[in-house]
């Protein structure tokens, strides 16, 4: 369904604040833009410790994710994945509590994988936009 690099290696010693999430996103778009080269080619990176669990460029292309965050919400790592791409194709997110959605965090934690309707619109209409 996606067109997803999985990069085997990036160097983010370079953050100077090495768990901050959004740091380290600014640092994988920065070192990785070479992979970037298509609206259909989304750059997503795994580091360790984040203090998020991922986080993503909204209607973007980079989305990074944490295995281990430094916090205790440990989201599932596919749950992770599905949730930062879908920001990468615009949808939003619903806070703590919400909708039935990947999109919302505590379902997110529990590793629902389903969109409310609003977000699937939002994502599937944009993924057939890619290929008009
Ligand atoms: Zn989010
Ligand atoms: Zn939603």
């Amino acid at each position: 369904m996606y067109d997803v690099w999985y990069l085997g290696f990036w160097d983010a010693s370079d953050v100077s604040d090495s768990d901050n999430t959004s740091q380290v996103l600014d640092d994988l778009a920065k070192d990785c833009s070479w992979a970037q080269n298509a609206d259909n080619e989304i750059v997503f990176g795994w580091a360790d410790d984040l203090d998020h669990n991922g986080m993503a460029y909204s209607n973007g292309f980079y989305a990074v994710g944490s295995e281990n965050p430094t916090h205790p919400f440990d989201w599932p790592e596919k749950s992770v994945v599905q949730h930062e791409i879908s920001h990468n194709f615009n949808a939003p997110d619903h806070g703590y509590f919400g909708p039935y959605c990947i999109m919302t965090y505590f379902y997110a934690y529990l590793g629902v994988d389903k969109w409310c309707s609003d977000c699937w619109n939002t994502v599937f209409g944009n993924i057939w936009g890619l290929w008009e």
